[in-house]
């Protein structure tokens, strides 16, 4: 489904060329589930804003179902990235005026791609990550788990081809990181749904079906049995 292939990604500080991404060639097949694992400052973030179509500025080919991303025009990345794409971070980013509902139902408002359907739409995916009873409230009614499984639903509301979560139990306590590695998994083995999770937590990779390990910029994936 994707693949990268010698990608190099530089930022500019002052005079100075930081060389983030050092020659980065990655393969994520349909169904994987992907931990990536690394120091603080190897390139994490940035590998998975590349992989999520966050971040074009950088040297290379990215091939996505065969296509070459990496030449299109911001505009039009921008329209793919939006139908291919969920995301799930560490601070939940719901927006915090609006219900659990309408945080949900946010990328189908934004896609244009509401319809008398909707609303069962948007039910259906909160009965998934177990929010059925809360699509009234607001997110500070809910607690940090599940305000990132809401977080979750939104990822997965437009049926992206895969999901980017960047440390998506960074803020939460050990038994609700469980809870939500648990739905995770269960959308990964039971839906298909392709990830990709950035974590620090290395007992999180028993739900992986893949290891990638970011060192100094440089990348390494591995099987896991
Ligand atoms: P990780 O997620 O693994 O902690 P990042 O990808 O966030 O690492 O950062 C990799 C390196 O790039 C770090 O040295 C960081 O300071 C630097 N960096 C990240 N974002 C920027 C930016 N927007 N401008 C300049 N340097 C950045
Ligand atoms: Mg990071």
């Amino acid at each position: 489904m994707i693949e990268l292939k010698h990608i190099n990604k530089y930022y500019k500080v002052g005079d100075f060329q930081l060389h983030v991404l050092k020659d980065v060639n990655l393969k994520i097949e349909s169904g994987d589930f992907v931990g990536i694992m690394g120091p603080s400052g190897s390139g994490k973030s940035t590998l998975v804003n590349v992989l999520g179509f966050l971040d074009s500025d950088y040297e290379g080919e990215y091939l996505f179902e065969g296509n070459l991303i990496s030449n299109l025009i911001d505009k039009k990345i921008s329209a793919i990235r939006n139908k291919t794409v969920g995301f799930v971070f560490q601070e939940f980013n719901l927006i915090e005026t609006q219900t659990i509902f309408e945080n949900v139902q946010l990328p189908l408002l934004y896609n244009g791609q509401t319809s008398r359907k909707t609303k069962e739409i948007v039910q259906t995916t909160l009965e998934k990550v177990g929010l059925a009873e809360k699509g009234n409230q607001l997110p500070s009614q809910l607690s940090g788990g599940q305000r990132q499984r809401a977080a979750i639903a939104r990822a997965l509301i437009n049926h992206p081809k895969f999901i980017i979560a960047d440390e998506p139990t960074g803020a939460l306590d050990t038994a609700t990181s469980r809870n939500i590695m648990t739905i995770l998994q269960e959308l990964n083995q039971k839906e298909g749904v392709t990830l990709v999770m950035v974590t620090h937590d290395p007992n999180l990779l028993e739900y992986c079906t893949h290891k990638v390990e970011v060192i100094d910029g440089r990348v390494r994936k591995e099987e896991r049995l």
